[in-house]
């Protein structure tokens, strides 16, 4: 039987453009994962992660060797860095603020050859510097907290959420927690933005002393979750949805639909090696209506300070 060929080659694949030095390089040793299958995952997932990485500042966690060398939490662009990483100047910051950017694909696999193996974006767009479009509620699980609670938690701040009018999309953070995410329509500032998710988690700690904390205080944190509300200031990162963590099994930050979240994953669940079939056999994206459904966060509730 004849086998058809097609007239015509199909185009190479986008990360071609950028030059990959050392693609067998490994990563991820204990799961065999090299920097070609790094570049292989983004290529993936581009247009789910896009939107969350492109425009707006990153901080990078890069690693040359792996996730098992010398790591370096990065905020600023460097020298030599592959074309398709920009600087994007921080208004506030005059000369010293040249900041890491990407406007396209090309971009995230210049992060990829720069060993970066986890995108931590701002909470803002570089449209718009003073004006966050999205809040990240990140839940801490203090030590002997199970991962029910943890369930529980995203469930609380969703309804606290929801009961000032904003959504509330739920993503394991590829570590040991949950981080509970708002679009916002940028209309609040920094300090209106971080005065309310402040409150929210000073209420949930005095509401459920017992299963809650809002402040980084070790010795109190054992059997409870800390709200972790300091995500939403100016300058702070969170990993970004889809971005892989460095982390042994090479899980990644997984977005889910609230009925996803239950006692069958854990926060580590899914890996750059599960993620692009679950997403494949998904109908629709798992934050579906993520931006349509932003609203604009008028003014800070009372602070329980
Ligand atoms: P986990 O679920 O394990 O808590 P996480 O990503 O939420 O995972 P956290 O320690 O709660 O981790 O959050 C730390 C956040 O602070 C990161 O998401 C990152 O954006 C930011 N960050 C600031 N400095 C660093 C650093 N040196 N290394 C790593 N992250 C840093
Ligand atoms: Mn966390
Ligand atoms: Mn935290």
């Amino acid at each position: 039987r004849e086998v058809e060929t097609p007239d015509v080659e199909p185009p190479p694949p986008q990360r071609r453009i950028v030059n990959l030095t050392h693609p067998d390089r490994l990563y991820w040793p204990d799961s065999g994962v090299t920097k070609e299958g790094l570049a292989d995952y983004y290529a993936d997932v581009w247009r789910y992660i896009a939107p969350f990485i492109v425009d707006r500042p990153l901080a990078l966690l890069r690693c040359p060797d792996g996730i098992s060398g010398q790591t370096f939490f990065q905020k600023n662009l460097w020298k030599g860095a592959s074309p398709g990483i920009v600087a994007l100047d921080d208004p506030a910051a005059g000369d010293g603020g040249k900041l890491i950017g990407i406007h396209d694909f090309d971009g995230l696999m210049g992060l990829v050859q720069a060993a970066t193996l986890e995108i931590h974006p701002w909470g803002a767009s570089c449209r718009d510097w003073e004006r966050p479009d999205m809040i990240v509620m990140d839940l801490d699980p203090g030590e002997d907290v199970p991962w029910t609670a943890l369930i529980d938690a995203a469930q609380e701040v969703r309804r606290r959420l929801e009961a000032t009018g904003l959504a509330a999309f739920v993503k394991t953070s590829g570590g040991k927690g949950l981080h509970v995410v708002t679009p916002l329509v940028p209309r609040a500032d920094w300090a209106t933005v971080k005065g309310f998710t402040r409150g929210l988690a000073q209420a949930m700690a005095s509401d459920s002393p017992d299963r809650y904390v809002a402040t980084i205080t070790k010795a109190r944190r054992r059997g409870r979750i800390l709200v972790d509300y300091l995500r939403n200031q100016r300058g702070a990162t969170a990993v970004a949805p889809y971005s892989t963590r460095a982390r042994p099994g090479a899980p990644v930050s997984m977005p889910l639909a609230w009925d996803e979240l239950g006692p069958g994953i854990g926060p580590a669940h899914f890996t750059l090696a599960t993620a692009p079939a679950r997403l494949a056999a998904l109908d629709a994206d798992p934050w579906e209506g993520f931006r349509q459904d932003a609203r604009p966060l008028e003014a800070a509730p009372p602070d329980t300070d």
